[in-house]
C-alpha cells in the first residue's frame, strides 16, 4: 500500500509540474527514502534463506540475519541472497505431492473464503472488460489439470478460479468468478504456464477496505 501511495504522489506530481517523463525516478527516490524501504531491506533474506536451509534451519538462520540486519542497519553475512527461479517455475507437478485435506471453516476462528470476500466489499461494475483473460483458453483444463492439479483454483483466496464437473465427475470445465477478485495479483504471478493476464480493472473496482 505504501509503495502505491508512493507511485501515485510521484505520479501526480510529475504530471502538475508537466515532466511525466520523470516518473519513474521520482518514485524510486521517494522509495529508496522512505520507511517501507528500510523496512523490506532488513527481511530481504528471509524467504531465500528458508527456501536454501528449509524450514527449521533456515527460519533460525533467518531469525539470526534479521537481527544482525537490524542491529547495523542493512548488513547481512549472506549480502543479498537471489531465488533462482520465479514462483511460476516452481511449482512441482501434482503427482510429486499429497492433496491436503484442510478441516472445514468452522465459521468463528476460520471461514470460508466467499465469507471472507465479503466482508472486503470487493466489487466490479458488471458491464466493464474482463479484467482476467486467458492467453489460451485450452491450458487450465489441458495443461494445468492434469500437470499441477490447476492450482489456481487453490492458491486464488477469492475462489476466483473453479473447474466444475458433471455430477460423474466428466467434462471438467474451467470458470473465472472475476467479480469476486480482490487484486492480489497471485494468479499473474504463480499460474504455472504463465497463462493468465491480469489487467487493472475499470473504475477504481475491486476490494474495499472502509475501516483501513
Ligand atoms: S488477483 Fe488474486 S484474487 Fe484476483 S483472481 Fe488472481 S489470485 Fe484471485
Amino acid at each position: 500500500m505504501k509503495t502505491g501511495m508512493l507511485a501515485a504522489d510521484a505520479a501526480y506530481d510529475a504530471v502538475i509540474a508537466g515532466r511525466e517523463g520523470d516518473v519513474l525516478t521520482a518514485y524510486e527516490e521517494a522509495y529508496k527514502t522512505s520507511w517501507v524501504y528500510k523496512e523490506l531491506k532488513i527481511v530481504r533474506n528471509a524467504k531465500p534463506l528458508l527456501t536454501k536451509f528449509g524450514t527449521m534451519i533456515g527460519g533460525a538462520v533467518g531469525m539470526f540475519d534479521l537481527w544482525v540486519n537490524h542491529l547495523t542497519g542493512g548488513f547481512s553475512f549472506f549480502g543479498t541472497m537471489k531465488h533462482h527461479k520465479t514462483d511460476a517455475a516452481s511449482t512441482e507437478l501434482a503427482s510429486k505431492h499429497k492433496p491436503i485435506a484442510y478441516p472445514k471453516p468452522d465459521g468463528k476462528l476460520s471461514f470460508d473464503k466467499l465469507s471472507s470476500v465479503f466482508i472486503s466489499n470487493t466489487n466490479h461494475a458488471e458491464d466493464q472488460p474482463a479484467h482476467l483473460k486467458l492467453l489460451d483458453p485450452s491450458v487450465p483444463i489441458n495443461v494445468n489439470l492434469p500437470k499441477y492439479g490447476e492450482p489456481a483454483r487453490l492458491y486464488c483466496p477469492a475462489g476466483v478460479y473453479e473447474v466444475l464437473r458433471n455430477e460423474d465427475g466428466s467434462n471438467p470445465r474451467f470458470q473465472i468468478n472475476a467479480q469476486n477478485c480482490v487484486h492480489c495479483k497471485t494468479c499473474d504471478i504463480k499460474d504455472p504456464s504463465q497463462n493468465i493476464v491480469w489487467t487493472t480493472p475499470e473504475g477504481a473496482g475491486g476490494p474495499n477496505y472502509p475501516n483501513m
